[in-house]
């Protein structure tokens, strides 16, 4: 794929611009491209081809490039046999890429789930394709057709005509009929390893001429969790937030600041204080995360994601996860874990999800998490409950040990008794998905972000705050609308998964609309705004202009409010 990096060309977002157009340039996808290459080259192709893996990680550009194999006729239009090596320029090519050939039927069965919409298909089946070599149909979200559009597709897919072929692609291949399935090839679109991703959008970066750190692409790829498009497009992100922040290469701290996540080693560092009984220094961790831009909610997560690693490698030392095997935090919280015992972290684990709710709900969500880390703090010096149940019955209420990295001059485990929760046995799943009852009220985008937030989608968020200009936003008690005008870099399916994430979260029925134009600005937008005119109105500050007078060419670089200390200095000492 040769790219220009022409300056004077309009920007094309760059899972745009990148999209692979042959199969080489499908990465992660090899098995999958072995098995079609040995079908294609023994001239054994299969009639229906099934498609599956998590959103995003290419399942219908995989299928257009199966309908580009199966039509190619090469650059001299002279080739007769599919090929597993599509030109990309012959008529099929283009026509196929830009969803306008004939032949190359797209349908999503999200939206045309009948009987009807098959039946136009099984009517279609019986002709020869107009121009194509064959006739594809490409149906997307197939799980979504109803049984009796299943029922009339069986009968093609059991006798099909040898000029058609299917190409189905599905997230939930368990809602697949199974005699659907027993007459396709199936392909598993695996997810990509950060790895492999972090070093794909490393070239892509180099091609772009765009300067990042390793660093960086390492959170972006992480972030991604496997699928490309949303890798470019956070890429895309980074690339307009560099771009406004300056001339140097965009860092890991600024994508770690874009994406609100603290750095996960400072986050192991403030579990390790706050279950050792070192709150004060867990504050200060949690104020200077704070203060470098890590968002109240995304801490709770990565403190939850934590405890889950850290029991995770006290039952199977090997478990990978959270923190990347062999580094240096791996280790750490090896250590870590050794010291803690498995009641103490799951006791943790369920005080946390309490509070990762009081977080996401609460109006000033900083003050929440501290809330929250204090309560764990306050209970990490407590035996776990059933030692302190079983000390009791055998040796009376005297019994009273300390567990876990407690220090001495710790407070007495009758400080905070109310606080205990019942630890539970069992691990839970890593993800902690936040029920509410009855819908979230959602009164603007920073709702919607939080919303994102908090049913861990950083993706979504990012997406919100950078490509929404809200132009209505309305819930009643079943449904709810939203109309914006997308920024140019959203990508195509913002609108579909704003749609279908709001759905999950709230309960309720969601239209999403697209307008042209208007649209308030974003929330990025705001915020960038807000802290000018927050700059400008501190230069105004008596105090700050005398310093500003005294030193020339002085400039104010951040303002940090005074919030945590209070919190902080009101605790009972712990320390003596
Ligand atoms: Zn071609």
């Amino acid at each position: 794929m040769a790219k220009t990096t022409d300056p004077v060309q309009p920007y094309r977002v760059l899972a745009r611009k990148y999209r692979p157009a042959d199969f080489t340039g499908l990465i992660g996808q090899e098995a999958l491209v072995r098995t079609l290459s040995n079908a294609f080259a023994t001239g054994r192709i299969a009639h229906a081809f099934m498609l599956t893996g998590v959103r995003g990680v290419g399942k219908t550009t995989t299928a257009r490039i199966i309908a580009r194999a199966l039509n190619c006729i090469g650059p001299d239009g002279k080739r007769t046999e599919p090929t597993i090596h599509p030109c990309g320029v012959c008529e099929p090519c283009t026509s196929i890429a830009e969803s306008r050939n004939v032949d190359v039927q797209e349908m999503d069965a999200a939206s045309r789930t009948g009987i009807d919409d098959i039946r136009e298909i099984i009517e279609g089946v019986r002709y020869a394709p107009v121009a194509a070599r064959y006739k594809v149909y490409i149906i997307d979200e197939v799980h979504m057709l109803s049984k009796q559009a299943f029922n009339g597709l069986l009968k093609t897919l059991e006798e099909p005509p040898p000029h058609v072929k299917f190409v189905f692609a599905t997230t939930e291949i368990r809602k697949v009929p199974v005699t659907v399935l027993s007459r396709c090839q199936r392909f598993d679109l695996r997810r990509i390893e950060s790895a492999e991703l972090a070093a794909y959008l490393g070239t892509l970066a180099v091609k772009e001429e765009v300067k990042i750190e390793d660093a960086a692409l390492a959170l972006i790829a992480r972030a991604a969790e496997g699928s490309a498009r949303d890798g470019l497009s956070l890429l895309d992100q980074a690339i307009a937030h560099g771009s406004v922040a300056g001339e140097g290469p965009i860092t890991g701290e600024m994508v770690r600041a874009m994406l609100g996540l603290a750095d996960r080693g400072r986050v192991l560092d403030l579990f390790e204080k706050l279950m050792g009984g070192a709150l004060p220094d867990a504050l200060e961790d949690l104020r200077s995360l704070y203060n470098a831009g890590a968002d109240p909610l995304a801490v709770m997560q990565d403190l939850l994601e934590t405890v889950h690693f850290l029991t995770r490698i006290k039952v199977a030392p090997a478990a990978q996860g959270f923190f990347d095997g062999g580094s240096a935090e791996a280790r750490r919280a090896g250590e870590i874990a050794a010291k803690l015992s498995v009641p103490a972290l799951t006791r943790a684990w369920q005080m946390l999800l309490k509070g990762l709710l009081e977080v996401r709900d609460a109006t000033r969500p900083i003050s929440a998490l501290e809330m929250a880390l204090i309560r764990v703090s306050y209970a990490a010096d407590l035996p776990p409950t059933d030692k302190l149940v079983r000390d009791l019955l055998e040796r009376g209420p005297e019994a009273t040990p300390r567990q876990g990295l407690s220090t001495p001059g710790a407070p007495a485990a009758s400080r905070a008794p109310g606080t205990v929760t019942q630890a539970g046995s069992a691990l839970r799943a890593p993800q902690p998905h936040a029920v509410p009852e009855g819908a979230p009220t959602l009164r603007g985008l920073e709702d919607i972000a939080a919303l994102a937030m908090a049913n861990n989608a950083p993706i979504l968020r990012v997406q919100i705050e950078n490509n929404i200009h809200l132009v209505r936003l309305e819930q009643s008690e079943n449904s709810g609308l939203l109309e914006f005008r997308p920024a140019p870099a959203a990508p195509r399916t913002l609108a579909g998964d704003l749609q279908q994430k709001l759905n999950a979260w709230t309960g309720q029925r969601w239209n999403i609309s697209i307008a042209r134009e208007g649209g308030a600005p974003t929330l990025a937008e705001q915020r960038k705004a807000a802290k000018t005119a927050r700059l400008e109105s501190v230069a105004q500050e008596p105090m700050v202009r005398a310093v500003l007078d005294r030193f020339p060419g002085a400039e104010i670089s951040q303002v940090r409010e005074a919030v945590i200390e209070d919190v902080a200095a009101a605790m009972p000492d712990k320390d003596e």
